[in-house]
């Protein structure tokens, strides 16, 4: 059984299929919103495993706002046209979050993916940017153009180097980068929040982990939260939000 092993770094763990389930159901049972009104959007890592997670076997469609690690790259420009596809009278949906595998052993930052015998990294990204931060060699500015997600997602985990001397372990990056994550997400919304017309915005955040196929993933949520666009407060007012383009993306 992979849960034991899950839970001995994730507690609160639950698989993707339970989560899935208990938050629909609260948002439709406890708010009232109908299903088919719903737009959903992902900040979550590119990586194909994630399509596997049960929120969007159920809820298709999805603004994709991620990329890799789970950063929200689409910036302002993507969550205002998010904000404008929303459903009249339904409501906006975010699920966001970074990833990490786990082996059949327990071991954490790699996995067994559908089809193949070898363990490969997850998040590979994340990994990545730990190789290099941790043997001080970041990828040269002029690979910007090419791999700018890449950079972006090293020099989001700069200050977890800056703290202390030893070296990042995937665990510690896949906890800070939820915490980045989040908190650039909730500074777009923020920044966006007159374009939303719908009364409410569910977010729900999480770190996902991944398996081997024949189990199933898991999710530890580690924040729910019901916004209404109207009550946010404190908006930093970015003018580029008044251009025409913008109101029509
Ligand atoms: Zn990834």
């Amino acid at each position: 059984m992979i849960e034991p092993l899950i839970k001995e770094h994730f507690p609160n763990a639950k698989t993707g299929a339970e989560i899935t389930e208990t938050y629909l159901n609260f948002i439709s049972g406890e708010y009232g919103s109908e299903m088919d009104k719903i737009l959903f959007a992902t900040s979550l890592c590119c990586d194909d495993i994630n399509v596997s997670t049960d929120f969007r076997r159920v809820l298709t469609r999805p603004f994709t706002l991620g990329g890799l690690g789970g950063l929200p790259y689409a910036g302002i420009t993507g969550v205002v046209a998010f904000a404008h596809h929303v459903p009249d009278g339904g409501d906006a949906f975010i699920f966001y979050g970074p990833h990490i595998g786990i082996t059949d052993d327990g071991v954490l930052g790699e996995m067994r993916r559908p089809g193949q015998q070898h363990l490969t990294n997850s998040c590979g990204a994340l990994v990545l940017a730990l190789e290099r931060l941790n043997s001080g060699r970041p990828v040269l500015p002029e690979q910007y153009e090419l791999d700018a997600q890449q950079l972006m997602l090293e020099r989001s985990l700069s200050p977890l180097k800056e703290a202390g001397s030893k070296d990042i372990q995937i665990k510690d990056a896949v906890n800070f980068t939820y915490y980045n994550v989040r908190t650039r997400l909730l500074m777009l919304i923020k920044a966006a929040r007159s374009e939303f017309k719908c009364n409410r915005i569910f977010l729900l955040g999480g770190i996902i982990i991944n398996t081997s196929p024949e189990f199933h993933d898991y999710v530890d949520i580690r924040d729910f939260e019901v916004l209404d666009p109207k009550k946010i407060e404190d908006p930093e007012i970015i003018s580029i939000l008044e251009s025409k383009a913008f109101k029509a993306l």
